[in-house]
């Protein structure tokens, strides 16, 4: 059960390509020929990542690109784009849509391959990130004192609670007999000093 790719591309034979291409190396591919499909299709296969053509009828894959980034839903799945143009500006125009990679035709094998590995990567350690990220946020928007402060704050009632319930009738008798006998060297200093005189 590999990770899920949704492949949006026109070409029939780089759509066989690619899915074929991705499967040999474990993932589970969807293919999407109609671009008019994607978002509906990207909504129902939940993937871990859509490779993108940018050249198609119908609706261009930078369109797409926006349309999946202004989702509220699928915003967080890396999309790479895959294009045949290599005109100066198109990785930045491809970029400013929203795809996190880009991969241009025709395809290096290796290179694709490593591209997707990649954006699966980086999107694995953004995920393991952000519940970290909004677990420490929520304590935080309930002070009234956010910050640092109230970290330290957090601590110190950890620490105290603990042994505030240790202190209990009796706790405090078994500290002392613990203090007493504990450390030989002060009945050695006391010792003297009491007989003396
Ligand atoms: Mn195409």
């Amino acid at each position: 059960m590999g990770q899920k790719i949704l492949v949006v591309e026109d070409n029939e034979l780089n759509l066989k390509l690619f899915c074929d291409l991705l499967r040999a190396h474990g993932y589970a591919a969807e293919p999407v020929r109609d671009g008019r499909e994607a978002v509906e299709r990207a909504r129902a296969f939940a993937p871990d990542l859509v490779v993108m053509d940018i050249q198609m009828p119908h609706i261009s894959g930078l369109e797409l690109i926006e349309q999946l980034k202004q989702d509220a839903e699928l915003k967080a799945i890396p999309i790479m784009a895959v294009t045949a143009y290599a005109a100066k500006g198109d990785e930045e125009r491809i970029r400013d849509a929203g795809a996190e990679g880009y991969v241009s035709k025709p395809i290096s094998v290796l290179k694709f391959v490593e591209a997707v590995r990649g954006l699966l990567e980086a999107a694995a350690l953004r995920a393991a990130e952000a519940p970290a990220e909004a677990a420490a946020l929520e304590p935080e928007s309930l002070d009234p004192f956010p910050g640092p402060s109230t970290a330290c704050k957090a601590g110190a009632q950890d620490k105290l609670q603990p042994e505030a319930e240790g202190r209990g009738p009796g706790g405090a008798a078994e500290t002392e007999q613990e203090e007493e006998l504990d450390p030989g060297l002060r009945r050695d200093d006391a010792g003297p000093k009491d007989e003396t005189p």
